[in-house]
């Protein structure tokens, strides 16, 4: 298979576990269900973040992820715990703290670990990382690698490339944007969604649906290839624009 020539598009959710928003998490479902989305649902398997306690523990969530599973989308290894308190600098420095970045490679692998044979204990195969707050570095890869999990969801480009033998699939949209072309991950948070976030995904997907594609479409169609100096740049100019919003907002919230 070769790439498409146009645009694809991955949906991820983050912080799905037990104890999420059941309601936040269930509006979204019908529209998931209505194009036949295949979605990287980012499972937390040992949640520890009170932030993620929302409801009372859903004894039900874990098979509803298998059925998920069933139906094609990709379960995400997010994280161990959800708790976000080393200050490590990450390869993809948007938050100060996080869970992985900066914490020594006996304990990432630790919980890299753990966090695997949890989700593989509920039946789930999980077959791509996705870090807490985007904080992974050079440890993290490697441990993921030698634990055989090879593809994470993250990363400013426009199109899948390798970095230290891991697959990124980047992830570099928080809302629907129609693009021209490569592959785009749109990352959302059911549990504090906007109803306006629910009606603009509504809308994208009425017109793009055809495009959104999964992660075992976009392995088999993007080949292996080395990060170049064109995803550096994009890499750079992303940072750069999502510094400046911060700053505007900041402004903003001041004035
Ligand atoms: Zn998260």
């Amino acid at each position: 298979m070769t790439a498409p020539s146009r645009a694809q598009y991955l949906l991820r959710f983050d912080d799905l576990c037990p104890t999420m928003s059941r309601a936040g998490w269930e509006r979204f479902v019908p529209l998931l269900r209505r194009y036949e989305i295949k979605p990287i649902l980012a499972v937390v398997p040992a949640n520890a973040d009170p932030d993620l306690m929302v409801d009372a523990t859903d004894d039900g969530f874990w098979e509803e992820m298998c059925g998920w599973e069933k139906d094609g989308a990709e379960i995400g290894l997010h994280g161990y715990r959800h708790v976000c308190a080393a200050r490590g600098r990450g390869l993809l420095p948007l938050h100060e703290q996080s869970e992985f970045a900066g914490v020594q490679e006996g304990l990432q692998r630790e919980w890299i670990r753990a966090g695997l044979a949890i989700l593989r204990a509920k039946e789930l195969e999980p077959g791509i990382w996705v870090a807490p707050r985007h904080g992974f570095d050079l440890t993290t890869l490697r441990v993921l690698r030698e634990e055989g999990l090879g593809v994470l969801s993250d990363g400013f480009a426009d199109s899948p490339f390798d970095v230290s033998g891991v697959r990124w699939i980047p992830q570099q949209l928080w809302g629907p944007r129609e693009k021209k072309q490569g592959v785009w991950t749109i990352c959302l948070h059911a549990n504090t969604a906007t109803d306006a976030a629910l009606a603009e995904l509504a809308a994208f997907l009425e017109q793009y649906a055809g495009e959104f594609t999964s992660v075992k479409r976009v392995l088999a169609q993007w080949p292996g290839r080395e990060q170049t100096r064109a995803d550096r740049w994009f890499h750079a100019q992303m940072m750069g624009r999502i510094r400046i919003d911060r700053w505007r907002r900041a402004v903003r919230s001041v004035g």
